[in-house]
């Protein structure tokens, strides 16, 4: 299992997690199979968005919702590390559900693919999984 997203889109959450900084932003990926189809940039509504970052509860519950009647699957969610690595810190650990869905981690250069799950190796919830880029060139010729 990989984590598969445009290089576009990539480049576009890489270019907000700079502009926000030293603030977090955080978000929601869609899709199947582990390819991003879409994202939706979700308000950080965490006590200390400098520190940590909580994925404002309305835009989840819509996305649920229109998951639920058929709409594009939640993959799973991004947020930034604005001054860190991109790896998950112990917080990300503990508020992680194991939902198997994805977890994608930048800091304005580097991005990183985990997925949460219920004995990872990382602080116990996370498994570190490759992450891929598709161009244009790439994505035309998946249609
Ligand atoms: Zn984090």
């Amino acid at each position: 299992m990989q984590l598969l997203i445009s290089s576009a889109m990539l480049a576009d959450l890489q270019q907000l997690t700079q502009a926000a900084a030293p603030q977090e932003i955080c978000g929601l990926l869609f899709g199947r199979e582990g390819r991003v189809s879409a994202r939706r940039t979700a308000k950080n509504v965490a006590q200390d968005p400098q520190r940590h970052f909580e994925i404002d509860p309305a835009t989840l519950i819509a996305a649920e919702r229109h998951q639920r009647d058929g709409g594009e699957p939640i993959l799973g969610y991004y947020h930034s590390h604005p001054a860190g690595t991109v790896r998950p810190s112990i917080t990300d650990a503990e508020c992680a559900a194991p939902d198997d869905r994805f977890w994608l981690i930048l800091n304005g250069q580097d991005a990183a693919a985990w997925r949460a799950t219920e004995k990872g190796k990382v602080y116990g919830r996370f498994d570190a999984i490759p992450l891929d880029c598709f161009g244009a060139k790439g994505q035309t010729a998946a249609k």
